[in-house]
């Protein structure tokens, strides 16, 4: 007599409790590879710490059938959810549950990139060469010559390529502990299947990586075949172009041992400064935001930082949030900074007490979303001026400054003595100098020449500002 495996829940609650045994339709193979997993699960004494991954596609329910924990991670991203889950509950037996369209098409990547990790779960891959909950169509497994409802002549290789051969891929990268394609098409093959998925739950339990199980499996619906034909239809056709075998076993191996990851405190991983000072609450600090913008290549992200790191180094909560376009070099380039006496709630910064100004382009973009009462600082040689009612506009000639002093490169450091001989940024000058001194800890022979610029820009700052 047929029993339902002891992993499963007692009754399928998605249709009235009685009428349904199961969703899947007469003939199918995930009934089996289902069964399968279940009775491997309470043999291996597994089923109260494994996590199951459901996929899209007609096994989108498995949450229906497997007692044990589950999460639905649909169209291809049931790897990725395994790969967030083994991290997260390390000690977990976690399984990744995909079909051919799932995994072979739209969740490749994730799963290829999981297996090229060694991500710690098994993932188990149903190949019936089609897409079947969305009615037959086309799969990345399809075999050539095999008809669909979006390959009515049958798959050409020209027009739609090959077959995707899942198994042989995985095998050409270093991680995965196992590899192994079975089929479910008769006793035989649903015996060495037993084993395979039994094999690969093994390595979850004892910790040894990354292990991969390809089911031929069919699917008598979408092909148009009674159940009977469609198990042959695995046996005669898919077999041939889908070899069935193992094509990798280290799970005799010793487990993996991570690096040790160093225990760093939250409060220090977040409110330590570049010398170690940590933030400190304090009411009475006006908290101030700024946004530094102009164009890549100009210093503007640096200027926001060095502005940042002399905030955390005098205590203050601070946040630096960059903004760039894709050019590495003179595209659009902008940093919000927030520095607080308190936590900050949010790093963006929409409407900034003080903007900083490099390029025409940025003035105008930001110009009109300083507030009244504001403060703009502006390299005074653009094209075109800004004018504000009610917000104080000044134009400093920084590149002209930083020429003059001898590093034309360095309109920004010019652009951060302004700020401070302004005092619009409310620290202390000295951290501001410690904090310019360490962004040049790459370039040291830069520090003596940009402290020049920052003294001259102060100096004609505090004269005819
Ligand atoms: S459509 Fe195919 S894969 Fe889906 S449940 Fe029916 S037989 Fe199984």
């Amino acid at each position: 007599m047929i029993k339902k495996a002891k992993g499963f829940y007692e009754t399928f609650d998605r249709k009235e409790p009685g009428t349904r045994a199961t969703h899947y339709c007469p003939g199918c193979g995930h009934g089996i590879i289902h069964k399968l997993i279940a009775e491997a699960m309470v043999e291996l004494g597994i089923q109260d710490r494994t996590v199951f991954v459901s996929p899209v596609g007609c096994a989108a329910f498995c949450f229906h059938y497997f007692d044990c924990g589950n999460v639905a991670g649909p169209h291809g991203r049931a790897s990725a959810v395994a790969t967030g889950v083994t991290r997260a509950l390390p000690g977990k037996v976690v399984i990744s549950y995909q079909g051919d369209g799932d995994l072979g098409a739209i969740g490749f990547n994730n799963a290829f990139q999981a297996a090229n990790r060694g991500e710690h779960f098994a993932c188990f891959f149903v190949n019936n060469s089609i897409y079947a909950m969305t009615g037959g169509q086309m799969a990345p497994t399809t075999m050539l010559g095999q008809r669909t409802t979006t390959t009515p002549f049958g798959r050409d290789a020209v027009k739609e390529g090959y077959p995707l051969k899942v198994c042989e891929v995985l095998n050409q990268l270093e991680a995965p502990v196992f590899i192994e394609r079975v089929s479910v098409s008769d006793t035989k093959s649903i015996m060495q299947a037993k084993k395979a998925v039994r094999k690969a739950l093994e390595i979850q339990r004892d910790g040894k990586g990354y292990a991969f199980v390809e089911f031929l499996s069919p699917c008598p619906t979408n092909w148009r075949m009674d159940a009977v034909t469609a198990a042959n239809f695995v046996t005669e056709q898919m077999e041939k172009v889908f070899p069935l075998g193992n094509l990798r076993d280290r799970s005799a191996d010793p487990a993996p041992v991570p690096n040790a990851i160093p225990q760093i405190s939250v409060e220090r991983l977040m409110g330590a400064g570049h010398d170690g000072a940590s933030a400190q609450t304090d009411a009475g600090f006006k908290e101030r935001r700024f946004k530094f913008s102009g164009f890549g290549g100009q210093g503007v992200l640096s200027l926001g930082l060095v502005i940042a790191e002399a905030a955390g180094a005098s205590g203050r909560f601070v946040s630096w949030l960059p903004s760039y376009g894709p050019e590495q070099r003179g595209g659009y380039a902008s940093c919000s900074v927030v520095v607080s006496g308190k936590e900050v709630g949010s790093p963006t910064v929409d409407t900034p007490d003080v903007l900083v100004v490099m390029s025409q382009q940025a003035a105008e973009k930001f110009a009109s979303t300083v507030p009244q009462g504001g403060v703009v600082l502006h390299e005074a040689s653009l094209p075109r001026p800004i004018a504000r009612d009610g917000v104080r506009v000044l134009a400093f000639p920084a590149s002209k400054i930083a020429a003059e002093a001898g590093t034309p490169k360095a309109a920004n450091t010019a652009l951060l003595g302004a700020l401070t001989a302004l005092d619009l940024h409310g620290l202390p000058e000295e951290k501001v100098l410690l904090a310019l001194d360490a962004s040049f800890a790459a370039k040291p022979a830069l520090v003596d020449r940009n402290r020049k610029v920052y003294q001259a820009a102060y100096a004609w700052a505090k004269e005819n500002l």
